[in-house]
């Protein structure tokens, strides 16, 4: 018998999820709060792993067309003092697939292509039914019914209450996005400065990291600690606020660093404020019949090259599970939680101590993270 499954959010967990169902034949729903495919910017650019996200996109048939879209000359990385001295360089040799980059608009319509999405479905609350599958009710006031309801739905998930009390917390670190358009030929200067992967600049309390994406266009993130009611650009929360006032704010907090760095922030154009959140590392929950989590609603982690990865790659596995068709889904599930708890906790400590070396009242405590993760 043919479960009914929905999948809350169409972010990377959500579309893995859906995508593995689909190439094994399984219907799936996927209730997505955003109106279109194209009502937000995408984002950034993302790095997939191999045996993390390369893995998940191997389970959705997916790996080859990925090569052709991926930048493996992303994976360069240059690290700047504040004063602009090259401290390293590393270039990725060429055939180097460990951790190539692709924007996430091309990730997700690698992803997205043969699912179908039901825009403009933004789900308020889900509630499990007793042991028979769960409710799901819709912020139009309508309702459904599914056997099984994954929540993908992200770091302030809607689903994740129907298992867990627990709600993320602030790390002391907001990071401020914005970017530059074009900036092989309106910023030649700058394009060289941040080449062909990422440029990162680690001072006191603070870091700078510039990342080119595809087209000539690069994301620049400055990170701080700061208590959040004591940010300098409040306002700016998650929509452009004014930037120009956004602008001064940074230029003032990263003062004395070398020019071309501040040039950066400088030619940015919007805005966009980031208070990082996590979940404790160890967020697990008792299992509740009907209703699981995937990705940053189970696992919110500094943005450190992980949370994406690990949240297709659970997507996939947890599609495979079922698509095996165990008689009882709920077993296949139980085992899935228990396998993402243990790998989830690995790499949530990991990116939790990384985020405390990175921005850290000792610089030296990032470089010497650089080294011992960058192979040689
Ligand atoms: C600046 C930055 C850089 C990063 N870089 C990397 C990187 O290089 N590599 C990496 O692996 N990770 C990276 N990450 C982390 C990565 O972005 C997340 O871990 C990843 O997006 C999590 O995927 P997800 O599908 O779980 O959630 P999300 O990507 O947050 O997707 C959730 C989806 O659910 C939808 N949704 C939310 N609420 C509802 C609702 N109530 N009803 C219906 N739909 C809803 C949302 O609209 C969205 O489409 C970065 C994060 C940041 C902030």
């Amino acid at each position: 018998m043919r479960r009914r499954i929905a999948v809350v959010g169409s972010g990377p967990a959500g579309l893995a999820f859906a995508r593995v169902l689909h190439r094994h034949g399984h219907p799936v729903t996927v209730l997505e709060r955003d109106t279109g495919r194209d009502t937000r910017p995408a984002g950034g650019t993302l790095d997939l792993r191999e045996g993390l996200g390369q893995l998940a996109l191997e389970k959705a048939g997916v790996l080859e067309e990925f090569w052709t879209l991926s930048r493996p000359e992303g994976q360069a990385m240059r690290i700047l003092a504040t004063d602009g001295t090259v401290l390293r360089d590393w270039q990725p040799d060429p055939g180097e697939r460990a951790n190539p980059e692709i924007d996430r608009g091309q990730l997700r319509d690698l992803l997205l292509r043969p699912v179908d999405v039901q825009w403009g479905r933004a789900v308020t609350q889900v509630v499990p039914q007793d042991g028979d599958g769960a409710l799901v009710r819709f912020a139009d006031g309508r309702q459904e019914t599914f056997d099984l309801v994954v929540g993908a739905d992200g770091a302030w998930s809607r689903v994740r209450p129907a298992v867990s009390t627990v709600t993320p917390r602030y790390t002391g670190v907001t990071l401020v996005e914005t970017s530059l358009d074009d900036i092989d030929t309106r910023h030649p200067d700058l394009a060289r400065l941040v080449g062909d992967g990422s440029v990162a600049v680690y001072g006191v309390n603070r870091a700078l990291v510039a990342q080119r994406n595809s087209g000539g266009h690069v994301k620049v993130y400055a990170q701080y600690r700061t208590e959040p009611d004591l940010h300098p650009a409040d306002g700016a929360a998650e929509t452009n606020a004014d930037a120009g006032a956004v602008r001064a704010a940074l230029l003032a907090l990263f003062d004395g660093w070398a020019a071309p760095v501040l040039e950066l922030l400088r030619h940015g154009t919007a805005f966009v404020r980031r208070p990082l959140y996590t979940l404790p590392v160890d967020h697990t929950w008792a299992h509740v019949r009907g209703v699981t989590l995937l990705g940053d609603a189970a696992h919110l982690m500094p943005p450190l090259g992980a949370g994406a990865n690990l949240a297709m790659l659970e997507g996939a596995e947890l599609a495979e599970d079922i698509a095996a068709g165990p008689p009882d889904l709920d077993a296949a599930v139980r085992a899935f939680e228990e396998q993402m708890w243990a790998r989830a906790g690995r790499w949530a400590g990991i990116t939790t101590a990384g985020l405390e070396r990175l921005v850290s009242p000792d610089p030296a405590q990032a470089l010497a993270l650089f080294d011992a993760v960058q192979p040689s």
